[in-house]
């Protein structure tokens, strides 16, 4: 059944760390707008890690008390093998902000969403999109949830569904992907007592990331080439041969939990991906639908609540007649960018230790995947 339709300023179509940054800037400035996620409450996702010059956005976005607490642990640094075969320790203790966070990510998104309370923002949790349609001076924004569909209108929609981007998929507007790597995530008990550190590996056909995760329990991902990446029944075999490469992070391990079990093993797309420009007449794309990062950078959270920041402030401008805060947004997400795509080369250039293998030659030379 499609109900009546509602009209608004702005429709935010996805409610992860972007799209509910953008919310909380709309409410800031006093747009009405609305929010849609698929997910009736939020659902885990992989990435944890939150550097610790992410302080003052979360300050400026009044949510840095939902990290700041026991709930989320202290993250102080690195351990990378990365180069050569010598573990390398990156303390943050010098950082002017401290330390950073390993976020339960499933309750920093529960509370974040908890968090968007202003009677200006109309929330569809458990809608998924179906439709966007440009209608004379309007948008039209079909919706659908368990027992009903909404027909919405908006002057402007935002792409905030990750690194789908879904509203730029129906308005025919596609991403350039600039790598074609996928992670192997799954979670397996800590043997020991584990660093409140990201432990990170390279080995010959791509790289290891192990972060804690609570207490007793690990992030365990692996970074590979889509094409490398066998059939759901070899994964655990593959990622055994991976472990067994390593020099560090097979040491994480207790070797009780081999084999591990594939049907606990996700795969899931991690590579660079953009758009090229983040917005057109009637839409904007914020955090991984615009820009999507390679997760070595931990960038992909502070980036999409940067981006909702300056994504909410854009859309306040242009409802009050200053069409060029769109031209100032691309600016800001461009330059930010690029900067990410130097050091990301930068970084993968520091492996050399392979130059046959299918992995390091893809990441090394940075050419867009058709
Ligand atoms: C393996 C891996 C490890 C990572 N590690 C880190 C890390 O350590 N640190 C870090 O900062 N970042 C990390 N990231 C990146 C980070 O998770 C993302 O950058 C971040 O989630 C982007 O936020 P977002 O709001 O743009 O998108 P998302 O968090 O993906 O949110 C999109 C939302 O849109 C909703 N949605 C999608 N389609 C529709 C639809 N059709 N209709 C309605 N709703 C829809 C989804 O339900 C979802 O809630 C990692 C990513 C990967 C893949």
């Amino acid at each position: 059944m499609v109900r009546d339709s509602h009209y608004f300023p702005v429709i935010i179509i996805g409610g992860g760390p972007a799209g509910l940054a953008t919310s909380l800037t709309l409410s800031a400035r006093g747009i009405p707008h609305c929010i849609v996620d698929a997910n009736e409450v939020p659902v885990n996702k992989p990435g944890e890690a939150i550097p610790p010059n992410a302080k003052p956005l979360l300050k400026q976005l009044g949510i840095d008390h939902l990290i700041d607490n026991k709930r989320h642990l202290p993250y102080y640094g690195n351990k990378a093998c990365w180069g050569d075969d010598t573990l390398r320790q990156e303390e943050f203790i010098t950082d002017v902000h401290g330390h950073g966070y390993l976020l339960n990510r499933l309750l920093f998104e529960t509370e974040l969403r908890e968090h968007i309370t202003s009677a200006l923002c109309t929330n569809f949790w458990g809608y998924k999109l179906r439709l966007v349609e440009q209608q004379d001076q309007e948008t039209i924004v079909r919706i659908e949830g368990s027992s009903e569909s909404h027909e919405l209108r908006c002057r402007y929609v935002v792409d905030a569904t990750g690194r789908k981007a879904s509203v730029c998929r129906q308005l025919g507007v596609l991403k350039t992907a600039l790598d074609e790597q996928f992670a192997l995530t799954l979670q397996v008990p800590i043997r020991n007592n584990m660093a409140h550190q990201i432990h990170i590996e390279a080995i010959e056909n791509g790289w290891w990331y192990a972060a804690l995760l609570g207490q007793s329990q690990m992030n365990l991902m692996f970074f590979a080439s889509k094409s490398l990446i066998p059939a759901k029944s070899d994964l655990p075999e593959f990622l055994e041969n991976a472990l067994n490469k390593s020099i560090y992070i097979k040491k994480l391990i207790d070797k009780s939990l081999l084999p591990l079990n594939a049907t606990e093993i996700r795969v899931i797309p991690a590579g660079t991906s953009c758009l090229d420009v983040p917005y057109g007449a009637n839409w904007l794309a914020v955090g991984d639908a615009a820009y999507a990062y390679d997760p070595i950078s931990s960038y992909g959270i502070t980036s999409g609540l940067g981006a909702g920041y300056y994504a909410g402030h854009t859309l306040a401008d242009a409802l009050d007649g200053k069409q060029e805060a769109f031209d100032v947004y691309r600016y800001l997400m461009e330059n930010a960018f690029q900067a990410y795509l130097e050091k990301l080369e930068n970084h993968y250039a520091l492996e050399q230790r392979w130059p046959q293998s299918g992995y390091w030659v893809n990441r090394i030379n940075m050419t867009p995947v058709a």
